[in-house]
């Protein structure tokens, strides 16, 4: 049988290396096609020389001749470089499947592009269904196109589906492991440090994510993708703190029947499945004991203490481009957050002041999006600064 080729954006990071984990699992059946980093081009280089990819893109420009001079022994791995590259690389004909693991806004241009020349999409890349949901599943349905979930909750919710076609979704357990503040007070949450928030409980993952997770605007957008993917509306989604991540999300039907997905918690398991649907294949690694898996435990989200987890559930509400306001001004604070230029409580402050600021838009097209992510961005900058 001929060997899936597979893409990846983002490599380097801790989607991308895990992804590289589960192909090198089964050579009989993925080859990686391109790799992609932003700025490790020796890591990338690496990787490079592992996989033996066709291509390799790294986004930041000014890394390209380092990567050349890297890779100039081995003359059959394309190297290129720069934004437009990785829009380009995506559409190369041999290629089945692109894993969207890179973060952020910017990976929303090479998954359009991905989309129209008809490749399977494995997603992780969340921002781009926070941005523009709407936008992409409509391209999905216009060019055949699937949408694999890797996030682990939409991968649980995903897999409680399959047999479902007929059967209408009553509500969606999404589940949250609360982060590393889950029982501090504000006042002891307006004192914490970028290495308080790094140390998450359950999951080891990029430091984007990470400290999303510590002021669950990631449940936030995981809520906004779990609308678009499954078509729910945010009322029919309820998110369920559950300390020990085991439960990875779960659906509820019409007839009170509740289908979870249960697994230690790894990613590598969800990437996998995102690959090989329907299929499932072995993975290596530790199974649930849930003799040793002491208790499972489910608590409500403190919405005061998690102002983001809030606004994300305004933002749906008002709709159009105000979860791309939300997510500019988030990726803003979340880089200064780990640059020690803003702190934990300022964080929701400036996503707040510029969901209020920012030009709203009811139909926002592609445009709409790029101008409106650039004036959010600006916005909360200012504020930011003007604060500091
Ligand atoms: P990471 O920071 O570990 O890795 C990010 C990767 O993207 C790196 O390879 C980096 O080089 C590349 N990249 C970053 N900015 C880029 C840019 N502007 N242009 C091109 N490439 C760029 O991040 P991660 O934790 O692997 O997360 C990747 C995506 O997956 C995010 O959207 C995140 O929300 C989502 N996700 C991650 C996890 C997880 O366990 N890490 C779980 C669910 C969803
Ligand atoms: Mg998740």
């Amino acid at each position: 049988m001929k060997r899936r080729q597979i893409a990846i954006l983002g490599s380097t990071g801790s989607i991308g290396t895990q992804a590289l984990q589960v192909i090198e699992e089964h050579p009989d059946l993925y080859e990686v096609y391109c790799l992609t980093a932003n700025n490790r081009v020796e890591l990338l280089a690496e990787q490079a020389r592992r996989y033996h990819p066709a291509a390799v893109v790294i986004a930041n420009d000014a890394r390209y001749d380092e990567l050349r001079l890297l890779l100039a022994d081995l003359p059959d791995v394309k190297v290129y470089a720069g934004a437009d590259a990785l829009c380009q690389i995506v559409e190369a004909e041999p290629i089945d499947m692109v894993l969207t693991a890179m973060v952020g806004f910017a990976g929303l241009r090479p998954t359009i592009h991905a989309i129209k020349a008809g490749k399977r999409i494995a997603l992780a890349n969340k921002e781009t269904l926070v941005v523009a949901g709407e936008l992409i599943l409509q391209l999905a349905q216009q060019y055949h196109v699937d949408i694999l979930p890797v996030d682990s909750e939409h991968s649980a919710i995903f897999q409680s589906l399959v047999g479902e076609d007929q059967n209408a979704i009553d509500k969606i357990l999404l589940t949250a492991s609360g982060g590393p503040f889950r029982l501090l007070t504000t006042e002891q949450m307006a004192r914490v440090t970028k290495a308080d928030a790094l140390r998450h409980p359950t999951w080891d993952m990029g430091a984007k994510i990470t400290i999303d997770s510590a002021t669950m605007m990631n449940k936030g957008f995981e809520v906004i993708e779990a609308k678009w993917l499954f078509g729910v509306d945010a009322h029919q989604i309820e998110v369920l703190v559950h300390p020990q991540s085991i439960v990875h999300s779960a659906v509820q039907f019409q007839d009170g029947s509740v289908k979870a997905q249960l697994g230690v918690p790894d990613m590598r398991l969800p990437i996998q499945y995102a690959l090989s649907f329907p299929r499932r294949l072995t993975l290596s690694g530790e199974r649930l004991d849930l003799f040793a898996a002491q208790k499972l435990e489910f608590f409500k989200p403190d919405l005061e203490k998690f102002r983001c987890l809030a606004l994300a559930f305004e933002a749906i509400k008002a709709g159009g481009n105000m979860p791309c306001i939300m997510n500019a001004a988030n990726e803003v604070v979340n880089r200064a957050f780990l640059e020690d230029r803003c702190s934990f409580p300022q964080m929701a402050d400036v996503i707040a002041a510029t969901m209020q600021r920012a030009t709203f838009s009811a139909t926002p097209d592609y445009d709409v999006y790029v101008e409106t992510d650039a004036e959010a961005r600006r916005i909360a900058t200012s504020l930011l600064n003007s604060k500091s």
